[in-house]
């Protein structure tokens, strides 16, 4: 056998755990990732499981190339998700993934529900259920330093805040403490409250995992390294800057500004480039690289795009240190930034509406610009309290709660708020939100980044997924549905692989390495079209689960607002489609997919996904 998988099973109602090794026709046609964790998600839900019942799995997986090869970092979480009741994912970075891979395992599935809380320890010996009781109510960082001390030196830890322990359905995964990599999205940290699971630490030994051809494995890193050492060695260490790149964002719109609702913040951006500071360098694991999304501000990691922006420019609070703040709370009570950030701007218009008042958020005026007001929210959603107890449901099931008009200021698709790239800006974006299986997720889409010139003389190249550099444009629709088939099913192999996609979308690494990674770790062959169909097949499986969840050709779609010119954006700068449903019909066909969106019985024959008796 070239490539099985070794899953560590737990049931916490019983306090049980077993090994289980997965065959390897499994593997090759699922990868590792959350390409295993759909199939097993398939075969081990129904339709009437919820998120937080204990028959819900909740997966940490990582994949083949973990810890093989650079950027090799990274864990994906899978579960049905508390967002939208069906398809869930969000991955994280760090060391934890590599120190997992260490243990000789491809993945830890939790099911079942402890009777107080605990904590799971898992080495290359053995694996335990252990008292959680003294973690609980504490913040990720609190417990990140306490576990440090109770276990070995190097162990790695990913656990929840306070957050997941509410249950609050934008709660996230954290782990390493302040260096504070989080799975964030689709609310897999409250699935691991439900549980009852405080946290997971992991501590690898010598079992490093093994390649089937060491030395080709071994030239492709060496070159690949080198690849990035070159673009290190250029301007800027080969990372634009965050104000620069906040700056270039706004000259097109490509920023969410005033609930999304706005193409223009001239006071945001200036305050903003007058208070930022700009950190230290983080990498990842095996990244010999880092990127502008990995840096750490005097001591504790910098705020990512995807908050400062969710936090900052849609709430209009430009001051760095007080997003700075927001963000250092959010990792230690473990909340989602893009959710948080697009569930307070809601707030924050809503309260504007007049269809809440102070009496609703605790005596807080929730008012666009009030870095108190974000901060204030961030510590209610954490501690389920006041307004938080709403907005901490995420923005879908928020305006459902408060009723009347508030519906069309949440700005989702499938119950997951709307990330920072704005689809009206990047094209692409409109179908990539509305299709994704884990509802509005730019990392499930990165098509925005080939719809734009790459950055410098690195960056990602389209023209083997059909889309080359000097066609890529940010505004129209055709060619897009096909573009955003094709992104989905690569970032799906990504995230089955397990490796960071900014290797390929930010950097530019030859689509053929991943495929040629595969075959030197596992064995198998498989070309650049077998390596596509094979994320074809897992992004298929995905959308079955939603499928049978009750999603439907109805949730493929936007918000009113994201569908509109912006007031204020210049008109050849922004565009939105006639039509967003035709749009999603080209995307269809496109998939091979029926008119109601449904994969058809062709379709499935050709993906091998006809056994399963959808
Ligand atoms: S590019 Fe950034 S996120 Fe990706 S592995 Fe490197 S440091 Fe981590």
């Amino acid at each position: 056998m070239k490539h099985a998988s070794k899953i560590l099973r737990v049931d916490l109602t019983n306090n049980k755990i077993h090994f289980e090794e997965v065959n390897e026709s499994v593997v090759e046609c699922y990868i590792g990732g959350s390409g295993l964790g759909s199939k097993i998600l398939w075969e081990e839900t129904t339709v009437n499981t919820n998120p937080f019942s204990p028959e819900n799995p909740l997966m940490f997986m990582v994949g083949p190339v973990t810890g093989m090869v650079p950027q090799g970092s990274h864990y994906v979480v899978c579960s049905l998700s508390p967002a939208n009741d069906a398809w869930g994912e969000a991955a994280g970075g760090g060391t934890w993934a590599i120190e997992l891979s260490r243990t000789g395992l491809s993945g830890i599935v939790v099911k079942g529900k402890a009777e107080k809380p605990v904590y799971l320890y898992v080495s290359e010996e053995r694996a335990e259920i252990k008292d959680a009781s003294h973690l609980w109510g504490k913040d990720s960082y609190q417990v990140n330093e306490i576990l440090e001390h109770e276990t070995e030196e190097g162990a790695r830890i990913a656990c929840i805040g306070q957050a997941g322990e509410n249950l609050m359905r934008i709660a996230g995964i954290m782990n390493e403490g302040r260096f504070a990599r989080m799975a964030a999205r689709c609310g897999m940290g409250a699935v691991m409250g439900s549980k009852n699971l405080k946290a997971i630490v992991v501590k690898g030994g010598k079992l490093k995992p093994k390649a089937v051809d060491e030395s080709a494995l071994k030239a492709k890193n060496r070159e690949v390294t080198s690849f990035f050492k070159k673009i290190r060695s250029g301007p800027g260490g080969g990372i634009a800057k965050i104000d620069e790149v906040i700056y270039s964002y706004h000259k097109i719109g490509n920023m969410p500004i005033r609930n999304h609702s706005r193409f223009k913040a001239d006071s945001f951006v200036e305050q903003f480039r007058a208070s930022y500071e700009e950190g230290e360098k983080y990498y990842c694991g095996l990244c010999p690289i880092g990127c502008l999304e990995s840096r750490m501000c005097k001591g504790s990691r910098e705020a990512v795009l995807e908050a400062l922006l969710p936090m900052g420019s849609n709430c209009l609070v430009g001051d760095f240190p007080t997003i700075q703040k927001a963000y250092e709370l959010c990792n230690r009570y473990g909340i989602d930034t893009i959710s948080a950030g697009d569930a307070i701007a809601f707030g924050m218009e809503v309260f504007e509406e007049g269809l809440i008042t102070k009496k609703d958020t605790g005596g807080v005026e929730l008012i666009w610009g009030s870095g108190d007001a974000v901060i204030e929210m961030v510590k209610q959603i954490g501690e389920n309290r006041d307004f938080g107890k709403i907005l901490g449901q995420g923005v879908k099931r928020a305006a459902e709660l408060i009723g009347g008009k508030a519906p069309q200021y949440a700005m989702h698709s499938k119950g997951l708020e709307i990330p920072l790239h704005d689809a009206r800006t990047h094209n692409s974006m409109m179908i990539g939100y509305a299709t994704s299986n884990r509802g509005a997720s730019h990392i499930e889409s990165h098509s925005f980044v080939l719809e734009r010139k790459p950055i410098g003389t690195y960056g990602a190249d389209g023209s083997l997924l059909g889309y080359p550099r000097e066609k890529a444009q940010r505004l129209g629709f055709e060619g897009k549905a096909e573009l955003v088939r094709r992104v989905q099913d690569l970032g799906n192999m990504f995230n089955s692989l397990v490796v960071c996609e900014f290797g390929f979308f930010l950097y530019g690494i030859e689509l053929p390495t991943y495929p040629f990674w595969l075959k030197c770790i596992t064995g198998w062959d498989m070309d650049l079209p077998r390596f596509m169909l094979t994320g074809e097949r897992i992004f298929n499986l995905k959308r079955l689960i939603n499928l049978r969840k009750g999603l439907s050709a109805k949730d493929d779609t936007l918000p009113r607002r994201i569908l509109t010119r912006r007031p204020d954006a210049p008109l050849e700068i922004e565009n939105v489609p006639d039509s967003l449903e035709e749009l999603i019909q080209e995307y269809y066909v496109a998939r091979g997919w029926s008119k109601d969106g449904k994969p058809t019985t062709e379709k499935l024959r050709q993906l091998g996904l006809n056994q399963l008796g959808y």
